[in-house]
């Protein structure tokens, strides 16, 4: 117990920054966790060392390694001389392979037990990633340092509940029967979450039911009303990413009414049709009509400001990954919650689940991710060296990266990715013990994301392409585009700004005007019928991403678009137009240029299954 007691209080020490304010105790079940975190970044290389050995060993007889002539070495040199870097159409003709039903060892030595989903695409389609039974066992180690490591800043989250939007998508069989999901409902149907042991720092206010229930506003319904019903044991609010918080928001400004109906009389609306979702919402649900009262008057007045804390006055801090993409979000989740701190707990993905963040409470700015170094083999690819292809020589191990330098992420897994290229792209900004942290930078290749879905400019393009084809009959053709992700209203939707030029223009009628309202507006649907599959299914299924947007501009605001660039210093020469813009004063230029707009007037088509013919 004594010896507990001191490793904590040296562990919770090591893990705070010089500058954090007094510390707090720290729990004898968190110094384990704090111990093993010490542990693990005290010598990266050595961790890592094993770990590729671990992987290598593991799957020394798959015909990935044996094809690359590995034979059996475990060793880093071996490995660094035969493996190859790889993507994800590297091993497209494998991973096709599995997911037809080939039970052979051909990238895991150990059965492939399901496919998760990547919200990255290729030709269109969601990326399969194959996973192994034990891989839960690491996401699970990963979320159990989560708290342990807030705990040292935030005391007192045993006290009450986390209102944590969590949410199930969907799931197909691949024509050899595998399960095909996204990693978190792969893992919240696991055992592992739904019969997880009572844990006060996890406390959900959701009930298991309602995280489970595949029906969208069911879900999102159910998790609401038992939200609100605990609104003061509330004291996190987050979900996984900033934009599935907003949208919650948005489904509380949609639907305040019914569920305060709901809340007078304790009864929950028809509209949730799941006897387990009604069943789970029975128990927690009862009359309140103060509460209901109380919900009318913060939702009635039409000032949303700190709307978060009204409602549930407790909350200490947002639980939501506000890095990367999901930047953009900042400024509406401070308004929403009247400024309260957002914490990025973590950095993962489909392929594997990589880091922690050890300072959860620091700005959104700041925000630096400890790759874990038992969680999978990481080499980095310096920037300069992927700009020009980049080849396997000039990877980087986790123990020699440089401060300030930025790299593309590649790993190798223990479910048989081997030097496989994430696509992310991370800054060294510091070191905890000998374990760099990562600023996330970016995604390689995304120009626009509203929440899941990652458009590349191919994609834009063939897109502009597709839904351009409609303005040909009217002699109109799209001289130059752009785009921005519109964040201002929830949920966000895609901006395309048109420059047209008509054939042959009637006199003093421009090109925008040649073409009618009905086909511009069916150019927007085709657009977003021409862009990939995780796009459409947040627009259809989960309405996440609203309505694509084209703006016909007028003609010549591309040439003042250049004029402008130009003036702050872009040379002539090498000025191509932005196909995504960003930057407020590009924006308000465009938009005082704007002569109509038009909407998706429908849905694009989707459906879950894969396409299995490319
Ligand atoms: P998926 O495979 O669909 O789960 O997407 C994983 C990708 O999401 C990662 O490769 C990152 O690009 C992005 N991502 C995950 N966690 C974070 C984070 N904490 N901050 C920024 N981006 C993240």
């Amino acid at each position: 117990m004594a010896v507990m007691a001191e490793v904590s209080t040296i562990t919770g020490a090591a893990l705070r920054s010089p500058a954090s304010p007094a510390p707090a105790p720290v729990k004898e079940g968190d110094a384990e966790k704090l111990r093993f975190i010490e542990e693990m970044t005290s010598d990266v290389d050595a961790v890592q060392e094993r770990v590729l050995a671990e992987i290598l060993a593991r799957n020394a007889d798959t015909e990935y390694l044996t094809n690359c002539g590995l034979a059996g070495a475990t060793d880093r040199a071996t490995f660094r001389a035969k493996v190859p870097m790889a993507t994800y159409e590297d091993l497209q003709p494998y991973i096709r392979r599995i997911a037809d039903g080939d039970r052979s060892p051909i990238l895991s030595g150990h059965p492939v037990s399901e496919f998760l989903t990547s919200s990255g695409t290729s030709a269109g389609e969601r990326k399969l990633m194959p996973t192994i039974e034990d891989e839960l066992n690491r996401r699970q180690l990963l979320y159990s340092l989560q708290m342990p490591v807030m705990n040292l800043y935030v005391p007192g989250m045993d006290k009450g509940k986390a209102l944590h939007f969590l949410f199930v998508k969907s799931e197909t069989k691949t024509p050899g029967g595998l399960a095909a999901r996204p990693v978190l409902t792969s893992y919240y149907k696991s055992n592992h979450f739904k019969n997880r042991p009572f844990d006060a720092y996890n406390n959900y206010t959701s009930p298991t039911a309602a995280i489970l229930c595949a029906d969208a506003f069911q879900s999102m319904y159910a998790q609401m009303v038992c939200g609100l019903v605990q609104r003061h044991d509330v004291l996190r609010v987050g979900a996984v990413f900033a934009s599935g918080l907003l949208r919650a928001i948005r489904f509380l400004q949609l639907n305040w009414e019914q569920l305060a109906a709901d809340i007078e009389t304790g009864a929950l609306t028809p509209r949730v049709t799941d006897p387990s979702v009604r069943e789970a919402v029975a128990d927690i649900l009862r009359p309140d009509s103060e509460l209901a009262a109380v919900i009318r008057a913060e939702c009635s007045s039409g000032d949303w400001a700190g709307i978060i804390t009204r409602i549930w006055p407790n909350t200490k801090y947002l639980d939501v990954i506000v890095t990367g993409a999901m930047a953009q979000y900042i400024p509406t989740l401070k308004y929403y919650s009247g400024g309260l701190p957002m914490a990025c707990t973590m950095y993962a993905s489909s392929e594997c689940y990589f880091g922690l963040n050890l300072r959860p409470m620091c700005d959104p700015s700041e925000v630096s991710y400890t790759l874990m170094p038992n969680m999978c083999y990481f080499e980095f690819l310096p920037m300069d060296a992927a700009a020009s292809g980049g080849d396997a020589s000039q990877l980087v191990d986790l123990a020699r990266v440089e401060l300030g330098r930025e790299y593309e992420l590649v790993i190798t897994t223990y479910a048989g990715l081997n030097r496989y290229r994430v696509g992310d792209v991370l800054q060294v900004t510091g070191f905890h013990n000998s374990a760099p942290q990562f600023r996330f930078v970016r995604r390689k290749n995304v120009l626009l994301s509203i929440e899941s879905d990652k458009t590349d400019e191919a994609e834009l393009q063939r897109a502009v392409e597709r839904a351009s084809a409609l303005l040909r009959p009217h002699g109109a053709t799209v001289v130059e585009y752009t785009s921005q992700a519109y964040t201002k209203s929830i949920p966000g939707h895609y901006v395309i700004y048109w420059e047209l030029l008509a054939k042959t223009p009637a006199d003093g009628v421009g090109a925008g005007e040649a073409v009618d309202r009905e086909t511009l507006d069916q150019c927007c649907l085709q657009m977003e019928e021409a862009l990939n599959s995780v796009y459409r299914q947040s627009r259809v299924a989960d309405g996440s991403i609203g309505p694509l947007e084209i703006r016909v501009v007028r003609p010549g605001t591309f040439e003042e678009l250049m004029d402008y660039a130009i003036s702050r210093g872009a040379s002539i020469n090498q000025y191509k137009v932005p196909r995504c813009v960003t930057f407020p004063p590009i924006i308000e230029l465009l938009d005082s240029r704007v002569v109509s707009s038009h909407f998706s007037p429908a849905l694009p088509h989707w459906t879950p299954g894969q396409r299995n013919d490319d």
